[in-house]
């Protein structure tokens, strides 16, 4: 499977490090890459360059596989980025100017409505007014919903549009609610969905990811066929299904890793995502032993989802169709639950989450290769709920440093929006587990650059002829040796990406 010729330059890289990933050594020197149908054929010092092949000067930098995000909502992401973020902004002067930014990245032809959250407007001292907003929208409607959901600054496109009459200022209360309750159906107008994904892309290709576990609900399989006919080509997906889409692959005979819409392997069938349990905010999460506090009441321990015998069902018609399984399961009994599953049926996949798990169940995981998905950056939210929920079974949460040392290959991710599509985030939260001046959190759970590194990469290992062409430079050394974690960890959170390419194309900066 070769993506379309035009997606697959030849390319000649020119004088990268090679960062080592995972056990393969890494050359000392600088080389040169070869690049041929999106596969690194050769690697040596001063290779030659070729006619019609696309030359690329790396200067030095380092050279990564492309990052991967294994668990994404990225449509709800694309949402969250299309909103303009007004938080924190002191005056109008401050919105317009945020505003303007934002509307200076898009696409000039493309009018559809720009929707801003959360400006504050109690002490500003100035009035913010229509005609102000209108100098910097133009024609593109825009409404900015204040922070408190009480008022709505519109423009006089935006007012049109949602059928008001003219005004000077912002739209109050009960004038406003009507309007703020239909914000949901939009954004309307063609064309804006495939700019918000654009842009989701094109920043995600910013940072060096270059494929996504996309576990977004609804029918994504039919909307990355028109993404990618749209032209959204930047990324390779693996989509997955629910339960309630599940009747529609098998039937269509959709296994996981087969091309969804004759994309030469970049948009794939992903898995069968199935939902096993709550979390740990809702204390909903499935665990052995109740939550601290719980006091006898309904559900002291959460609670599971589904049956054993639904869920052997759902595995086993999945495995027969030849699809992977992703299952979400937080608490500890969840995960047993989840394995046994595994091990009853002979399915394949991996577990989402494991937040909370038996050191019996890390063994049994690493026994039968069920892989954890895991998202670092979540921890450094929950370590307070879990001290408060779990005081006595702390030191089995996020349990990477364990999982690794069994032998369990471990995938990072963001499950954006929760936590921003940030691999360097996830990365720096792996090593140092701590957002704040406090320690880590459970230090013995943390694992090193490298090993957050590898596993951030879609089990690609230290790029070498036969890799894919999916790279990353880097104006610094991820592994640079640190004094303390907190230290790799800020180095990793600042890491300077200075191009991405995909099958040896250029995604970022976008050429
Ligand atoms: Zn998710």
């Amino acid at each position: 499977m070769t993506p379309p010729e035009s997606l697959v330059p030849p390319l000649l890289l020119r004088s990268v490090r090679i960062v080592p990933v995972g056990a393969v050594a890494a050359p000392r020197e600088l080389v040169d890459l070869r690049v041929r149908a999106g596969v690194v054929t050769e690697v040596a010092a001063r290779l030659r360059p070729v006619p019609d092949e696309q030359v690329h000067e790396a200067e030095g930098r380092w050279a990564i596989p492309g990052l991967w995000d294994h668990h994404v909502h990225l449509a709800q992401w694309a949402d969250t980025l299309a909103r303009v973020d007004m938080s924190g902004t002191a005056s109008p002067q401050d919105v317009l100017d945020r505003l303007a930014a934002h509307l200076g990245r898009l696409p000039t032809d493309d009018r559809s409505v720009v929707v801003g959250f959360g400006h504050r407007s109690a002490l500003w001292t100035t009035a913010p007014t229509v005609a102000a907003l209108d100098a910097v929208s133009g024609d593109r409607p825009v409404i900015l919903v204040s922070g408190d959901g009480h008022h709505g600054w519109l423009d006089s496109a935006a007012l049109r549009l949602m059928g008001l009459p003219p005004t000077d200022g912002p739209v109050v209360e009960n004038d406003w609610y009507p309007v703020f309750a239909r914000l949901s159906t939009l954004p309307t107008a063609p064309g804006a969905r495939e700019t918000a994904y654009r842009y989701a892309v094109q920043r995600a290709s910013a940072l060096g990811i270059v494929g996504v576990g996309d576990m977004e609900f609804g029918p994504e399989i039919g909307r990355w066929r028109e993404r990618w006919a749209a032209g959204v080509t930047s990324l390779r997906v693996r989509q997955a299904t629910y339960l309630d889409g599940l009747d529609a692959v098998l039937a269509e005979g959709l296994r996981s890793g087969d091309d969804l819409c004759d994309s030469g392997g970049l948009v794939q069938m992903g898995p069968l995502k199935i939902i096993s349990d709550g979390s740990l905010n809702t204390r909903s999460a499935w665990c052995h032993e109740p939550y601290a506090g719980s006091h006898g009441g309904e559900n002291p321990c959460g609670w599971p989802n589904f049956t054993e015998g639904e869920l052997r069902e759902a595995f086993t018609r999945a495995r027969a169709g030849g699809l992977r399984i992703a299952i979400h399961a937080i608490g500890d009994a969840a995960i047993g639950q989840a394995l046994d599953t595994f091990a009853a049926t002979g399915a394949v996949g991996g577990i989402e989450h494991a937040q909370l798990v038996t050191h019996a169940d890390v063994a049994r995981m690493a026994a039968l290769g069920i892989s954890a998905s895991v998202q670092p950056a979540h921890l450094l939210d929950d370590r307070d709920v879990a001290a408060s929920c779990w005081p006595d079974r702390q030191e089995r949460c996020y349990p990477f440093r364990s999982m690794l040392d069994a032998g369990v290959a471990l995938r990072l991710g963001s499950d954006a929006p929760i936590s921003p599509l940030d691999p360097w985030l996830a990365m720096a939260a792996a090593v140092h587990r701590s957002a704040d001046e406090r320690p880590p959190w459970t230090p013995a759970e943390g694992i090193t650059a490298a090993e957050a590194l590898a596993a951030s990469t879609d089990g690609q290992p230290t790029i070498g002829p036969g890799s894919r062409a999916d790279l990353v430079l880097l104006d610094a050394d991820p592994l640079a040796a640190a004094d303390s974690t907190e230290q790799a960890a800020a180095h990793l959170r600042r890491m300077p990406v200075a191009a991405t390419f995909l099958c040896g194309r250029q995604v970022h900066p976008t050429p």
